[in-house]
């Protein structure tokens, strides 16, 4: 059997670029956008440890992924770092040939104690989630009394390890923290952190989403940039999601991630291979592609190869781009699994 020809490309010529790996279902928070108390509550069926991916697992399909073009990975979850060990997840993916870039997206709780290791695992640089410097709208928001204070430690000790820029990412919801839109843009200004604006996003029935409540990204910018004037930069590679503006002062640079309101189907060069091993090729899927199978049941690098280049050379996924025309008549209903295939 031939081998497809690269770069891989789906049917609306996207190359397959970045791999976002979730490595846990589980996470010690609670956020109300993401993970809400009343469905992931006490009684909530996470995965059990045998049908996670293993780290053996994880590396062998992140090496033919990288056969097939990746050459970003990305750690997710879920927390990642309750994933135990993680550093022994990363020592392999380093060691790939063509990877570039290896990033962790974390909610920052187990950071600081793991951030020297994971760097010198080969982990090049975190995103921590942070959305309010104001205790008492965080912990309102991470519903697990998780204070800000050791976020920004965990900020801090990243940064001092290496794993830098530190990107900080704040999801903003309308009403609930967009009066720390401005409090978290002074904060960040000149630490050589990249603060980020996600728009709240729908994630199915799970965090009762409406438009009402997404806070646009162009509202965002015009109020920082009342305050401290910004201007547009260029987006540093193709397929970058953020769209990026400079302080005109030399403050450093934020982002905005616009998926709601200026959706970048179009660039999207990204999978998600879930916790369980199933391959996403958008975050808006209904369903996934089972890989862990294939795995288990003694499948050959070069079947997974050939499985993985027909799943992408068939996409055809631009949800966002669909549904912000359908909106305003509400007729789709996204079902999304954050926890299984992070964000
Ligand atoms: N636990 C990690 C963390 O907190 O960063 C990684 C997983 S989390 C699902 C990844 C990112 O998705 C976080 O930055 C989170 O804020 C974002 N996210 C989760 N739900 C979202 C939503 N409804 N809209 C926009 N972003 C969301």
């Amino acid at each position: 059997m031939a081998f497809a020809a690269l770069p891989l490309t789906d049917t609306l010529a996207r190359p397959l670029r970045d791999l976002r790996i979730s490595v846990t279902d589980r996470c010690q928070f609670r956020c109300t956008y993401c993970m809400p108390r009343e469905v992931f509550g006490r009684d909530f069926a996470f995965l059990p440890r045998a049908e996670l991916l293993t780290f053996e697992e994880l590396a062998r399909l992140a090496r033919v992924f990288a056969g097939l073009g990746v050459r970003k990975l990305r750690l997710t979850g879920g927390e990642p770092l309750l994933r135990r060990d993680l550093e022994r997840l990363v020592a392999p993916l380093a060691g790939i040939g063509g990877i570039q870039d290896i990033a962790l997206t974390t909610n920052g709780a187990l950071l600081a104690g793991k951030a020297r290791t994971l760097a010198a695992a080969g982990l090049n640089r975190v995103t921590v989630s942070l959305d309010s410097l104001d205790d008492a709208v965080f912990m309102a928001l991470n519903d697990a009394g998780f204070p800000v204070a050791r976020v920004l430690d965990a900020i801090d000790a990243a940064a001092e390890a290496g794993l830098a820029p530190v990107k900080v990412n704040m999801v903003v919801r309308r009403g609930v923290n967009d009066q720390s839109i401005l409090p978290m843009a002074g904060h960040f200004r000149h630490s050589g952190h990249v603060l980020r604006f996600i728009e709240y996003m729908d994630v199915g029935t799970t965090n009762g989403w409406r438009l009402d409540d997404v806070v646009p990204a162009a509202e965002i910018i015009s109020v920082i940039g009342r305050h401290w004037p910004l201007q547009p930069a260029e987006p540093a590679y193709r397929g970058e999601v953020a769209r990026r503006y400079r302080y005109r002062d030399g403050g450093g640079e934020i982002g905005v991630i616009a998926s709601v309101t200026q959706p970048f189907c179009r660039g999207c060069t990204r999978a998600r291979l879930s916790a369980d091993g199933q391959l996403y090729t958008c975050l808006f899927a209904g369903a996934g592609h089972d890989l862990r199978g294939p795995l288990r049941t003694g499948s050959s690098d070069h079947a997974l190869r050939e499985q993985i280049s027909s799943i992408w050379t068939r996409r055809t996924d631009r949800y966002s781009e669909q549904r912000t025309s359908q909106t305003r008549r509400k007729q789709v209903k996204p079902k999304v699994e954050m926890s299984r295939i992070g964000g």
